[in-house]
Order: structure tokens, then sequence, then C-alpha cells
């Protein structure tokens, strides 16, 4: 089964509590205005693997990384490999997953492609971004963002505990960033 990937990151530390590893899925229809990750919405772009790759990948990971997040683009509107991905990750290496959708909760229960993923997702952080409600602290965006937490794993204090924004400087001097607010990067830099 095969899932559109926009990036891979192997150790995050603002994309959900620990050191994580960081699938961003590609493709996105949902139009949320003031996006801040609009590279991610065409469903054409990114690249295609393998799932059993990626799982792969976190296998390889597991001794150094608490858990994987999935954000995107939109996962769920590649439910089923994503699906897939977490419910192999759960039974193969028991570590953490965090999922961001854009969909609400009510929707993500209507979906039958995302049957069980109280089972294999600890942490559900679930709404569109709404500029107007823009909080980026805790791992949402904006305050209309619905928390499930399908474990004991984590707790509210756990997201409020996550570094809104991280950055990484590439081998050729490139800088990516990453998290909840990256603008508060570039405002300490300022
Ligand atoms: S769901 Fe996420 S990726 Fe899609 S438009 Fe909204 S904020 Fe952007």
């Amino acid at each position: 089964m095969k899932l559109r990937l926009h990036a891979f990151e192997a150790a995050s530390r603002a994309n959900g509590p620990g050191v994580r590893a960081v699938l961003w899925t590609q493709g996105c229809s949902l139009g949320c205005v003031g996006c801040f990750n609009p590279e991610t919405h065409d469903g054409g772009g990114g690249e295609e693997l393998d799932v059993e790759a990626l799982v792969g990948r976190v296998r390889r990971l597991a001794g150094g990384i608490a858990g994987v997040t999935v954000s995107g683009g939109e996962p769920l509107q590649q439910a089923r490999p994503v699906m897939e991905f977490l419910r192999r990750v759960r039974a193969e290496t028991g570590l953490s997953a965090l999922l961001f959708t854009g969909f609400t909760w009510d929707e993500v229960a209507r979906m039958p492609e995302a049957a069980g993923i109280a089972g294999c997702v600890d942490v559900l952080i679930a709404g569109r971004f709404e500029a107007a409600r823009r909080r980026a602290t805790g791992l949402c965006g904006s305050a209309n963002k619905e928390v499930r937490f399908f474990s004991a794993r984590y707790g509210p204090a756990d997201l409020a505990g996550v570094p809104v924004a991280e950055a990484w400087i590439e081998a050729g001097g490139e800088v990516r960033v990453s998290g909840i607010d990256p603008p508060a990067l570039r405002d300490r830099r300022a």
C-alpha cells in the first residue's frame, strides 16, 4: 500500500512530547485560510512510498524516539495507508502515536477507514485551522481544535510542554523550521 509523503523527519522535538519521528503527508483540499503548509496541498506532489518502507524507517529509529507524529497536508485524505501505517507502528514497535487532522472529530468518527483509530493513536488533534482564533500553543494552531486522548500515555500537561517551534540547519546552510508556531523563531531572530 502506498502513501504520498511530503517530508519525513527522524528526530523532532516540536511535534509532540519527547523526540519523535514525523511524517508530513502530501495533499490537502480543506483550504484553511492562513495555512502554514501550503506546499503540502498539491495531491500530486511529494513522493509515493510503500507503507512498509515507512514502517521500516520507524522500526530502525525505535530505540531512540518516544513516538511518531503524523501531520500534513491532510493525513486522513489518505486514511487507508495512514491507518495501516499507524496500526503497524503500534503493533511492531509499541511507540506512541500522535495524529493531526484538519477534519473535526465528528467527521473522523464517520470515516469507515478511520475505524480503530483509538487503538493505534494516543493523541488526536482535530479540526480546521481558524486564523481568527489562532492560538499556537499546546500543539493547537487555533482555539477550535479538539484534542482527544485515547490512552493514558499523555495528558494536557505533556502537550503544553512541547516547544512551539524548532529549526534545523542543513549541511548546505538551508534552514528548515517546524512546530505549531514557526514564526516565533523569526520573531526571536529579529
Ligand atoms: S487542514 Fe491543515 S494542511 Fe489542510 S489547509 Fe487546513 S491547516 Fe492547511
